[in-house]
């Protein structure tokens, strides 16, 4: 992968004179692997073939039969790894909504244009994600993995943990650190939990994956205790996790083999796996951890649909708000208001709120404004191995006292 002219492109329009002038401006910009269909069941047969898997779909979200929504679901069944742009007459809020709709589905966006389309917004989307690709070309790199790569990746140790840094945004206090895993594949470099974590799920391998993962951070947590950092470490949990009663027991005895208090390793679940027919195992579960003092996390808050009646049901410490409704909150109405509810309600219920996906100053500063308790995100650190946090310290330290 050296060139724009090295990444294959589908564009699905019913409207075949957009297709056309999408496939000119495409060549202006040096983008020559492009094809194009003009309905859903066409193009989804080109995603089964591997020479035609597409690095990225051009998505027109109003078309007759299969329209772009239903698309974006089969997407999801045809484990699609590519990025996605919308493209729509639709209006602002519309689009929106359906970015929303995509992200829930967790198939990563780079935007959406509107028809018709500006060259240049364009254009500049397609740059910025073409600087990231070719710098790191493993993460375009169509290769998927199956159950048995991950199976050996969990067995022969390849899962590493790296750790991005919750600070307190009144005084820049490192609260935390949230565990996210890594697999250091030994041919294809560092490969995000995007590529891996759902075939984890969909082939029973959670239950392992969790357990390394938890394992290593613990075992840190202890570490960074013992040198004097007494770091909250969180951790990512599904509900699948919680559908044995294992789990508790598992991580009573870590953590009191590794002499911490329990109130400083911080369970995240994701609201948007909808509880299974039977939530008692996991409330148990929950309930049990919450009395033995750990923390309590309810992760992506505002994606899903449960949202409202888990935070009734779970008695969660911390409520972290999703990075979707956080980065841009401070320029648009819609994103703003969301952020704002989801900050009051959290702090009426006497949580710790977190923001996710804090990207640049902006950001930061509608966080200081609104007395939101801790941020999350690029702006502060980008995800780091263990070794890095005393180096990092320093240099937030200074960053935070020099006004940032
Ligand atoms: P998450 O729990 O919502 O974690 C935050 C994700 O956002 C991380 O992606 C992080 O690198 C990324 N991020 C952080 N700051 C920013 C920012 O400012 N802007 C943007 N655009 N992104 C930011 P990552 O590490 O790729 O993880 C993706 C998801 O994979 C996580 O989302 C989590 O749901 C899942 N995951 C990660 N580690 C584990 C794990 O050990 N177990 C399980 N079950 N899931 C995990
Ligand atoms: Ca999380
Ligand atoms: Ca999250």
């Amino acid at each position: 992968m050296n060139s724009a002219s090295d990444i294959k492109i589908l564009i699905l329009d019913d409207d075949t004179f957009m297709l056309k002038l999408l496939v000119k401006m495409l060549a202006k910009l040096g983008y020559t692997d492009v094809i194009t269909c003009d309905n859903g069941s066409d193009a989804l047969k080109k995603l089964e073939h591997t020479d035609t898997t597409p690095d990225l779909i051009l998505l027109d979200l109003n078309m007759p039969d299969m329209d772009g929504i239903e698309f974006v679901r089969h997407l999801v069944e045809y484990d699609y790894h590519g990025k996605l742009i919308l493209v729509s007459g639709e209006d602002e809020r519309m689009l929106r909504s359906a970015e929303k709709l995509v992200h829930a589905h967790k198939i990563p966006m780079l935007g959406y244009v509107h028809k018709p389309v500006d060259p240049s917004k364009l254009s500049e989307m397609l740059h910025r994600w073409e600087t990231h690709v070719l710098a790191n070309p493993a993460s375009i790199s169509k290769k998927t993995y199956s159950v048995d790569d991950v199976r050996t990746a969990i067995t022969r140790q390849e899962l590493v943990n790296y750790y991005q840094p919750k600070v307190s945004v009144a005084n820049g206090d490192v609260i935390g650190v949230e565990t996210l895993v890594r697999w250091h594949h030994p041919q294809d470099g560092i490969i995000t939990p995007d590529r891996f974590i759902h075939i984890a799920e969909k082939h029973k391998l959670i239950d392992d994956l969790t357990q390394a993962v938890l394992t290593q951070a613990v075992v840190q947590a202890g570490k960074w205790h013992r040198e004097g950092q007494a770091l909250r470490v969180s951790i990512n949990v599904t509900m699948d996790n919680l559908a044995s009663l294992d789990f508790q027991d598992k991580i009573f005895n870590l953590v009191s083999e590794n002499n911490l208090p329990p109130q400083k390793i911080v369970i995240e679940i994701t609201e948007s796996q909808v509880m299974g027919p039977d939530a008692r195992v996991p409330l148990e579960i929950l309930t049990r951890l919450r009395l033995k003092r750990f923390h309590l996390s309810i992760d992506d808050f505002g994606t899903g649909h449960s949202s409202l009646a888990q935070l009734r049901d779970i008695p969660f410490n911390e409520l972290k708000i999703d990075q979707g409704f956080v980065h841009r909150a401070w320029e648009d109405d819609t994103l703003r208001a969301i952020y704002d509810a989801s900050l009051t309600m959290g702090k009426q219920l006497g949580m710790d709120i977190v923001a996710e996906g804090v990207e640049d100053r902006n950001d930061w500063e509608l966080l200081r404004e609104t007395g939101c308790d801790m941020a999350q995100g690029n702006f502060v650190s980008l995800p780091f191995p263990a070794e890095e946090l005393p180096r990092w310290m320093t240099e937030w330290k200074k960053r935070f006292q020099a006004g940032l």
